[in-house]
């Protein structure tokens, strides 16, 4: 079965891969665009990138219903682990693990990570991983860096990044992250929630087409692609 992701709104994909459902970054039921509220969603296995409310808002509850594995650094962790959920992974940067559906790597972001009670959340991270039959970064919330050109070498089939400015990467330094990351296709994130991260993704995806060797591809919230 092929791997697919769909996106969620703001920061939120599911992906689906090897019989498995991924969560990354649970934020429903409070977001603007998402397309799902938090108990309609499915997941075995949830990412966290860092602490922020619009990363981890419903984190904890789809976790509670679902049995889901909830993977993240290791504040994050023992923050879930107060909080009642019961299945955790803990990471911390740099680091890998094995999962039933692959290998999740916790990597660089440059970023902060406050959690919603004001708990320190420790670094905040991307997530490489590494399938069956494909390799996809997500940066999650970061802002540039040349790292990720040693990301890029593993040859990513996909790389998810942010483009909604202020908060992260906005258009013209993702359009610089591809060209670092050289994945062979990119999908973009954590735009158009609120206006303060307004972004017109449509003439960015004509720069990295132009600018590039990767094809972009935009889907609206609840939108899937194939890999
Ligand atoms: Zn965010």
């Amino acid at each position: 079965m092929p791997t697919t992701l769909r996106w969620l709104g703001h920061a939120c994909w599911s992906i689906e891969t090897g019989g498995k459902t991924i969560l990354l970054d649970p934020f429903l039921n409070d977001s603007p665009t998402a397309p799902v509220k938090a108990d309609a969603v499915e997941a075995d296995f949830i990412l966290i990138s860092h602490g922020h409310f619009d990363h981890v808002a419903d984190a904890v509850s789809i976790a509670k219903r679902t049995g889901a594995t909830v993977v993240s650094n290791y504040e994050i962790y023992e923050w879930l682990g107060k909080q009642g959920v019961e299945k955790l992974q803990p990471m911390n940067l740099g680091g890998a693990i094995e999962l039933p559906f692959g290998r999740v790597k916790l990597t660089l972001a440059h970023h902060s990570s406050v959690l919603p009670d004001g708990t320190p959340g420790g670094n905040a991270g991307g997530f490489l991983l590494t399938l069956p039959d494909a390799k996809i970064y997500f940066a999650c919330d970061t802002g540039l860096f040349y790292d990720m050109k040693l990301i890029g070498a593993v040859g990513l089939d996909l790389a998810v990044l942010p483009i909604g400015d202020r908060f992260t990467m906005g258009p013209d330094d993702a359009v610089e992250a591809v060209k670092l990351l050289a994945p062979k296709r990119v999908m973009p994130s954590h735009y158009n929630t609120w206006p303060l991260i307004n972004q017109d993704a449509e003439a960015w995806a004509t720069r990295v087409k132009a600018e590039t060797k990767a094809q972009p591809i935009v889907v609206e919230p609840g939108g899937t692609i194939t890999i």
